[in-house]
């Protein structure tokens, strides 16, 4: 890295430098065995999460270049250590003698900061120690990821060793909290033959996130199994704007026996949670939920508000430091007055209360941003990281969008302190680490996440060329969601770009499946847009490789496959497609 890239990202990772050393320059030992040899010393090594994140060090770097990453008291190159003295969160990569020092307040901090000392390290030929010094600590203290569990996506098909190692990389760039349902709204009942593997593969989550010191988080709203009796259904919504949803099977809480039917389930999730615990409960006003009944409207400010109150009480009583989420999504579309309501009743008391979520498909909710949070409480927002500007979800293959991004989030960024985005699958990687080191650092900007991204993952000399190729993409992306014509030049440029990076790229980077998602994604665009369509050898070669990446079903029975699955179209949906 030269002096400037590294002076202009330790300016924007909000952070003092202190002292930036020489590179220590491990490979340049005379003695061959020596040479490709990195001895780490754990000073906390009786702490899991330390021996993990060492191992998730020596894996990191043996793929990158030719080096063995060992344990060694002696002759450390690499110093992994908690220091009470820095607040939890944080980290601070300095030096100790020779050696690069990696400290974290905590464990947890120590694994940002690894995170920090692999994408900042070099891996040409042999390996290069970061020479990335400093403290930071991040701003933002919720930092989520919401995976949408269904439709046999990935998070739904992929094996437990490829979604582990996944958490870790998100791990690594700062994620603090995992969000997983548990999906009734699938289910007729607690009986239901399917109930016990939705709910051991929300146990999976939930152990691996806690096992990275990751805090687990699941939802919860009005919305119940698909046989609750129909005499405690919810009242319809008004929905003018066809945003809103009325999905799901709402129950009225207001009708006695429906709000006994919701306390009652609301009961049995969290006993069936004890096993791997609860951090985080995050209530969901609207899409699945809501009831338009005289008792309960309007929903955001009363039915909805009172029953969360209730399930929070609940839940404390089984889970006693539990957090709650509030999320005002769709309030005032209409009924109006929600946001107000939800002012006033949270002035009078909401001390049940952790945090209010915001968020809409398109501009944030202008109530917050110009009138205050209620309850004066911390804001988290819920990008759509996943939907926009791709059709089928990941079908044809990576879909970042940093500037759409840094758009929306240049309009929250003094308010929002974090948040849970909302993700579909793999594809939207960058996305992800660009959402997240926002939180992390709110004056980061999406194009240097990118950069630190890029020659992590894809390796050096190709941050420019990888930058020019994603303005294209999502140029490209942008002008298709909004049927305006797409510049079939920048499209061929796009792909050309994509073959020259492919050239020049380590054998570790061409089958990183990051690269490969993102390379596939130029050839499946030129196909479309400039070429024979999606039925040509080329494109169907692409899809063929993303359904295998995917874990796609090529037949299936899922009606709702089709959203997350390449257009191939030899793959069959047997029950048709919803
Ligand atoms: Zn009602």
């Amino acid at each position: 890295m030269s002096t400037q890239n590294r002076r202009t990202f330790l300016k924007h990772a909000g952070t003092m430098a202190v002292g930036v050393g020489l590179p220590l320059c491990i490979g340049s030992r005379a003695d061959e065995a020596a040479q490709h040899e990195i001895r780490v010393r754990l000073d906390a090594p009786n702490d899991p999460l330390v021996a993990r994140t060492f191992a998730i060090l020596k894996t990191r770097i043996e793929e990158r270049c030719p080096a063995r990453v060992i344990e060694a008291q002696n002759g450390a190159q690499v110093l992994l250590t908690v220091d009470d003295s820095l607040p939890l969160e944080a980290y601070c990569l300095d030096e100790e003698g020779a050696a690069v020092r990696i400290a974290g307040g905590s464990p947890q901090g120590l694994l940002y900061g690894a995170g920090k000392f692999l994408r900042t390290s070099g891996y040409e030929e042999t390996f290069r120690p970061s020479p990335w010094r400093g403290t930071s600590e991040p701003r933002g203290t919720l930092r989520g990821m919401y995976f949408a569990t269904h439709f046999h996506n990935w998070y739904h098909q992929a094996p437990e060793e490829e979604i582990t190692r996944y958490v870790e990389d998100l791990a690594l760039w700062g994620v603090n909290a995992l969000m997983v349902i548990f999906p009734m709204i699938n289910l007729h009942d607690w009986s239901d033959p399917q109930s016990e593997p939705a709910m051991a593969m929300v146990h999976q989550y939930a152990r691996v996130a806690k096992d990275l010191g990751i805090q687990f988080a699941t939802g919860l709203n009005n919305c119940m199994f698909i046989d609750a009796p129909d005499a405690i259904r919810a009242t319809r919504l008004p929905d003018p704007t066809k945003r809103r949803g009325n999905s799901g099977h709402p129950i009225c809480p207001s009708i006695p026996d429906g709000h006994a039917y919701l306390m009652e389930n609301t009961r049995v999730l969290y006993e069936k949670l004890a096993g791997v615990g609860l951090d985080i409960v995050v209530f969901w006003p609207y899409d699945e939920g809501g009831c338009a009944c005289e008792k309960c409207m309007p929903w955001g400010s009363n039915g909805y508000l009172k029953l969360s109150e209730e399930q929070a009480q609940l839940g404390r009583s089984y889970y006693p430091n539990m957090k709650t989420v509030l999320s005002t999504w769709m309030f005032d579309t209409p009924p109006e007055g929600e946001w107000q309501g939800l002012s006033d009743a949270l002035a009078k008391d909401g001390k049940w209360l952790d945090y209010i979520l915001a968020d809409a498909h398109e501009d944030f909710p202008r109530y917050p941003l110009e009138l205050g949070v209620p309850g004066r409480r911390p804001l988290l927002n819920f990008p759509e990281i996943s939907m926009w500007g791709n059709w089928p979800w990941g079908g044809v293959g990576a879909n970042p969008l940093p500037s759409r991004f840094q758009r929306l989030w240049d309009q929250v960024k003094h308010m929002v302190s974090g948040g849970f985005p909302y993700s579909e699958g793999i594809y939207e990687d960058m996305n992800k680490a660009v959402v997240v080191q926002f939180y992390w650092d709110s004056d980061r900007s999406a194009r240097d996440t990118m950069k630190e991204y890029i020659a992590y993952e894809f390796g050096a000399g190709v941050t420019d060329d990888v930058l020019a190729l994603v303005d294209l993409l999502e140029a490209a992306a942008g002008n298709s969601y909004q049927k305006q014509p797409v510049d079939t030049a920048g499209v061929q440029r796009a792909y050309e770009l994509a073959e020259s990076v492919n050239a020049r790229l380590p054998e570790w980077a061409k089958k990183n499946w990051r690269w490969e998602i993102l390379h596939l994604r130029a050839v499946l665009d030129r196909e479309r847009f400039a070429g024979g369509g999606l039925e040509t050898p080329a494109a169907e070669a692409a899809m063929i490789r993303l359904i295998e990446i995917y874990h796609c079903q090529m037949d299936t029975d899922d009606p709702y496959h089709h959203r997350v699955r390449p257009p191939l179209k030899r793959a069959t949906s047997r029950s048709g497609n919803k």
